[in-house]
Formats: structure tokens, C-alpha cells, sequence
């Protein structure tokens, strides 16, 4: 069994934590937080051993009835590897620590690539892990990117990419962001940060992408336009998508042509918390013009599509599994999903 620690019990953290939980191959030996909060009574009730940055804070966690395993230093001296899921910048500063108990980490979008020096995508540079003490996984954005790009790649060879990327304001259960009205661009400079993103996993592909942020909190809306090497085929596009193990295909008998019917189609799924953790391109806007453009709209769940790369990332680091296919089953197979 493979000791994986979640250092940072928040919107990802915890998702991973209960992804790694449902694997036959990985466990988690312990989770951390910062204060006493609704996550941290989650972790106990789970059962996941609580640790906290700060041991001053041990007694109000133990005022709260929560019981505290020990400091995070304790908890990476445990594990074999640690997800660091600890808001964006903030995980760069455990760096010293990991090298320290010599522990393998996994970064998430929110830091630099350079704090890992290796961008992962399962779809994409998965052998590439193998061997290595620290990875980052990408950005939610930029992990439905690369899955799909490396897609019609793998198709027709991709010439160059032009994407939007209209952003939800907040995640659900932030209370503190916005926009409540406005469409904000975001950022008002072009191009945005997420073409070069793609190019730490796939550095051959030419990208340019722009982004705006909306008053949404569920997903994000992708437009991307490809130029394509060789002329596409439509036919054989979709069913390279409806075949992906990442990706779904949200068909248009379905009548879904929007954010919140997704969510709504992912809750009566029975999905933990709504989540979708494959990319959801949209049938009908699948489109190739004049042979060589190809079109399409896809939605991305900002909170779960890099939960199941993390899974994976820690079995291409720790050779849990020795291809991306083997262990993108596993993950799948263990969570319940099919595309
Ligand atoms: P979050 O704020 O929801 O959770 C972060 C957690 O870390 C919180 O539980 C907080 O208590 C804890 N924490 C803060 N400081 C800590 C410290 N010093 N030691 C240990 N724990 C600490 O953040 P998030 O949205 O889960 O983001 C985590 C990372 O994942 C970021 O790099 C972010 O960019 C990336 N990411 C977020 C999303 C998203 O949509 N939320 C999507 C993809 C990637």
C-alpha cells in the first residue's frame, strides 16, 4: 500500500483524500488543517488522522472534540508521498521540508511549474514521472486542455490552438470572491497564462489563450479552435472522444447545454459531490470547418477534474502502475465512473 499524505484538507485536498481513500493500491495515512473548521470535523468523521501546522492550535482542535495525530512534520515523515494541496503559493514553502524527510510531493495548479521542475498530465506525460520526487499536477483549465488537445494531436496532428476560457467567479463554497455581476476579463492582457501552462506538459503545441471570469460557480466553459496538421474527420473525432477515458461526451439528445444542467445530470448520477471528473465536450459543437479548423465548447469541474490526475500522478511517480492506461482504469474502476 502506497502512504500518501494530504497536506492542505481544502476544496482539492479533500476530494483527493477520498479518491486515494477508494484505491485498492494507496491509502491515506493522514490529512492536515489549519483550524478547527467544517473540513477538519469531515477528515475525523472520515477517519483520516488529523494533523495541524501549527501544534499551538492543538487545543482549540482539541476544544472542538477533534482529536490531533500530531504536526504536519509528523505526517511527512509517515507518508511515502504527500499531495500538497495547500492554497496556491503557500505549498511552495513546504518544499525544504519534503527534500528534508527525503518524500516524494505532488504539487497542484497554483504553484509554478518550476517549484517541481514537471508538469503531469495522465493523458498525456505519465512515464515521464516515473522516478522522479516532485511533480506538479496543472491547473483544472489547463488539465482539460492537454487531455484534449494531445486528442486531436494523436488524430490529425494539431497545428495550433486558439482557446477562451470563460472561469466560474468562486467555487461553491467560497463566500469571499467574485464577480456577483459583472463579466470580468481576466486577465484584461492577451495572452492569458494557460497556453503557456499547456506548453509544460506539451512544449511542441503553439497556444494562444485568452480568459474572462463570470458569476458562476460550477465549471468552466472552454471555446477552442484547433488548426489541424491533416484534414479531420468528424466521425472519427467523436468517437475518439466518447472513447477517452477522461473525456465525456455530452450528447445532444440529452438536451444539455449548460453548466448547471450538468451538475444537476452529475448529482443525479449519485456523483460525491457533483463531481465530474472528465472533461464534458459538448456533441453538437464538435464541428470541423473547411477540413483543417476544428471547433468545440467543452466544460471543465474546476474542483474535481485534477483529483483523478493526482491519483495518477502518485502511481507514475511511485510505480504503482507502469502505464497510463493501467492506472487510469484503476482510478476509474475504484471511483465508480465511467465516460
Ligand atoms: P483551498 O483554500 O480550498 O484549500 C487549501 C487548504 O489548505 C485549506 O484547507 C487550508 O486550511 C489549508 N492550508 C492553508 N495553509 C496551510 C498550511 N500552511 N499548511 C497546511 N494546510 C494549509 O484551496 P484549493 O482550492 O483546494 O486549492 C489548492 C491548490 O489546488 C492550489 O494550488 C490551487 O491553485 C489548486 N487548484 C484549485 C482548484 C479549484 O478550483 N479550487 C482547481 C485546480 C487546482
Amino acid at each position: 500500500m502506497i502512504k500518501v499524505a494530504v497536506n492542505g484538507f481544502g476544496t482539492i485536498g479533500k476530494r483527493v483524500a477520498d479518491a486515494v481513500s477508494a484505491q485498492t493500491d494507496m491509502e491515506i495515512i493522514g490529512v492536515s488543517k489549519t483550524r478547527p473548521s467544517h473540513e477538519a470535523m469531515i477528515a475525523q468523521k472520515r477517519g483520516y488522522p488529523l494533523y495541524i501546522a501549527d501544534i499551538s492550535k492543538k487545543e482549540s482542535f482539541e476544544k472542538a472534540g477533534m482529536k490531533v495525530a500530531g504536526t504536519v512534520e509528523e505526517m511527512v515523515r509517515a507518508a511515502d508521498i504527500i499531495v500538497d494541496a495547500t492554497p496556491g503559493g503557500v505549498g511552495a514553502g513546504n518544499k525544504a521540508m519534503y527534500e528534508k524527510y527525503g518524500k516524494m510531493a505532488i504539487w497542484q495548479g497554483g504553484e509554478e511549474h518550476e517549484v517541481a521542475g514537471y508538469s503531469f498530465n495522465s493523458s498525456c506525460n505519465f512515464a515521464d514521472a516515473r522516478g522522479r520526487q516532485f511533480a506538479r499536477v496543472v491547473s483544472c483549465n489547463t488539465t482539460g486542455l492537454c487531455r484534449i488537445i494531445k486528442l486531436a494531436d494523436t488524430a490529425f496532428g494539431v497545428k495550433k490552438v486558439r482557446a477562451t476560457m470563460v472561469r466560474r467567479g468562486a467555487d461553491p463554497g467560497d463566500a469571499k470572491r467574485g464577480p456577483v455581476d459583472a463579466i470580468v476579463l481576466n486577465p484584461v492582457t492577451i495572452p492569458s497564462h494557460h497556453g503557456p501552462d499547456v506548453q509544460t506538459v506539451l512544449p511542441e503545441i503553439d497556444i494562444v489563450t485568452t480568459a474572462l471570469v463570470v458569476p458562476t460557480t460550477f465549471m468552466h466553459m472552454h471555446i477552442i479552435q484547433m488548426d489541424l496538421k491533416e484534414t479531420g474527420d468528424r466521425g472519427k473525432f467523436l468517437k475518439m472522444i466518447a472513447d477517452h477515458p477522461r473525456i465525456g461526451l455530452v450528447k445532444g439528445y440529452t438536451g444539455i447545454k449548460s453548466t448547471a444542467e450538468l451538475r444537476e445530470y452529475a448529482s443525479d448520477l449519485g456523483r460525491p459531490r457533483s463531481d465530474l471528473w472528465e472533461s464534458c465536450v459538448f456533441e453538437d459543437s464538435v464541428s470541423i470547418v473547411d477540413g483543417k479548423e476544428l471547433y468545440l465548447f467543452q466544460a471543465i469541474h474546476q474542483e474535481a477534474d485534477v483529483v483523478v490526475e493526482n491519483v495518477d500522478c502518485i502511481r507514475a511517480m511511485t510505480g504503482g502502475a507502469s502505464t497510463a492506461e493501467e492506472s487510469v482504469a484503476m482510478t476509474n474502476r475504484a471511483l465508480g465512473f465511467e465516460t
